[in-house]
């Protein structure tokens, strides 16, 4: 197994965001990569420094407006008389037929849907540093370099869309990574078709979204029920994907206070929903907030249920990569990805 990381990923580092009513400190920090690119050095991994795959992987993905915004926002925002340190938006789109704004507090809102995407002066070289990663390990498998790979992303992706950023997503680093395995799949005359599998307890919109009418990318979630959680205008069960995408899009909402058994089961069915599948690549959105003691405090996971997580992960059987999500308790990050690691490497000891 590789392990694909860019230390670039810690430099975003926005102080505050605004929820709830209130400006609250970000708990999606640079701590958490450390801990987790501490943990493989540890297990005597090495940390692989990805390529710069440039902006195609972005822009197969992504809106050229977006990207332009995304890249540009915060020097164009610190230039305007009169505003805050970092980027965070004060409107959104509004109208049935809205006119795309040229201000920057204009298009701030325009490319958010929620205001938990603050933008510092190092968001976007973050981001791409995650894409990267992605992208790299993606290669890494798609080619037979090796089974199976994890991106240590930083920030997470699944839920920003083609053109909006949202609940600390800016890019989306695994979308980017499973269309960037296309090609390489149907060069090797495979069919090139992926699953994506989003065990983090957040459901992957901006993923959904992004894949939402096509039928060679299979997009499965767990995760807390919308109807009381984030979210909330996505992930509901009835949503299965639209067009020649229909059927393509499965999410098991599970409610709030759910056990780790129930989540393990429900990854469970969810990987046979894949296997009928039979994609070519398995992606994981592999976030840690199902844990039990996470700020969230959604799902019942425990440190070892993240063994029986990724051992049942593995036994799927497919060149698979991980990408790293959500995951709030940085003090117990290591050892749930330790964790993980151990069950899907099937390490016993
Ligand atoms: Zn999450």
């Amino acid at each position: 197994m590789k392990f694909v990381h860019h230390p670039d990923a810690a430099l975003h580092h926005p102080a505050i965001y605004f929820n709830k009513g209130q400006l609250r400190a970000l708990p999606e920090k640079p701590e958490r990569v450390g801990a987790l690119a501490a943990l493989i050095e540890a297990r005597g991994e090495t940390l692989i420094r990805p390529d710069d795959n440039g902006s195609a992987p972005r822009a197969a993905v992504h809106s050229p407006a977006y990207l332009a915004f995304l890249e540009t926002a915060h020097a164009r925002w610190i230039a305007e008389p009169g505003m805050g340190d970092v980027v965070i938006p004060n409107v959104h789109r509004m109208q049935r037929v809205p006119s795309y704004p040229t201000s920057i507090v204009g298009q701030a809102g325009w490319h958010s849907f929620d205001t938990a995407c603050p933008i510092d002066a190092h968001t976007w070289t973050a981001t791409c540093a995650a894409a990267n990663a992605a992208v790299h390990a993606t290669k890494l498998v798609a080619t037979g370099d090796d089974r199976a790979a994890y991106a240590l992303c930083r920030p997470p992706g699944h839920h920003a869309t083609r053109d909006m950023a949202g609940g600390f997503c800016y890019l989306n680093h695994v979308a980017i990574a499973a269309e960037s395995a296309l090609p390489i799949l149907r060069a090797q005359g495979l069919a090139g078709r992926v699953a994506i599998l989003d065990v983090d307890v957040h459901h992957g919109n901006g993923t959904q979204d992004i894949f939402y009418e096509r039928d060679d990318v299979f997009f499965v979630s767990v995760h807390g029920d919308p109807a009381e959680f984030y979210p909330h205008m996505a992930g509901y069960a009835q949503e299965r994907g639209a067009g020649r995408g229909e059927g393509y899009t499965l999410n098991l909402p599970l409610p709030i206070g759910s056990d780790e058994a129930t989540v393990l089961a429900t990854i469970g069915r969810a990987l046979d929903d894949i296997a009928r599948f039979a994609p070519d690549m398995l992606f994981i959105s592999l976030g840690f907030d199902t844990f039990i003691n996470d700020p969230l405090a959604a799902f019942g996971v425990t440190t070892p249920g993240f063994k029986k997580m990724g051992a049942r992960i593995a036994a799927a059987g497919l060149p698979t990569v991980l990408v790293q999500e959500g995951g709030y308790a940085v003090d117990d990050l290591a050892a749930n990805l330790a964790s993980f690691l151990d069950g899907f490497e099937g390490v016993t000891a």
